[in-house]
């Protein structure tokens, strides 16, 4: 997985697989219990587009032991950011250890939901299952000191590096809920 793997996936196709049978029915029941939990940020949760709620997202991202809490924050309306206990450096994306002390259990917290785009890109082609080109894909700096890749929720024209953004809990279909940005 590279730096911004975790992130990037759901960008780039033939990369996801929805995997078949017992774990994919596991993780389906742990994304409805985060439903569950997620039921108080529905305000801050955007519905899925009618066109979007029939079948499902067509890429999926690789959620590991590592990645999993970040994912399941965001079906319960949270940006989470790994923490580290042993030092208190904050990082992402998640890894099995912290570079600076190596301690091996980390926790996480939860991020403001805002920040400013520090790159993007404009895509345009070649077509990606489930997106409409043209589309933003942002690498957004938080000033928790992070930095995250993620769709950008706007006009391609509106976007400027520097611009402020704040996180959009993007809700693609009955599963999948993916960290996305709006201009504010
Ligand atoms: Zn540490």
């Amino acid at each position: 997985m590279g730096r911004h793997g975790v992130r990037w996936r759901h960008v780039v196709p033939g990369v996801e697989v929805p995997p078949a049978g017992a774990a994919r029915a596991g993780h389906r029941a742990a994304a409805g219990a985060a439903r569950d939990r997620a039921a108080a940020s529905a305000a801050r949760t955007q519905p899925a587009p009618p066109e979007q709620t029939a079948e499902p997202y067509p890429l999926r991202p690789e959620i590991s032991q590592d990645t999993a809490f970040f994912w399941a924050g965001l079906a319960a309306g949270e940006l989470r950011i790994q923490h580290c206990p042993g030092c208190g450096a904050l990082r992402h994306p998640p890894g099995p250890f912290c570079p600076r002390c190596q301690h091996a259990e980390p926790d996480y917290r939860v991020a403001a939901g805002q920040g400013e785009i520090y790159s993007y890109v404009v895509h345009h082609h070649p077509p990606v299952p489930g997106k409409r080109a043209p589309f933003v894909v942002a690498v957004v700096a938080l000033p928790e000191g992070v930095r995250m890749i993620g769709n950008v929720l706007a006009d391609p024209g509106d976007v400027r590096i520097g611009a402020p953004v704040e996180v959009v809990f993007e809700r693609v279909d009955a599963d999948l809920v993916l960290p996305s940005w709006r201009l504010r």
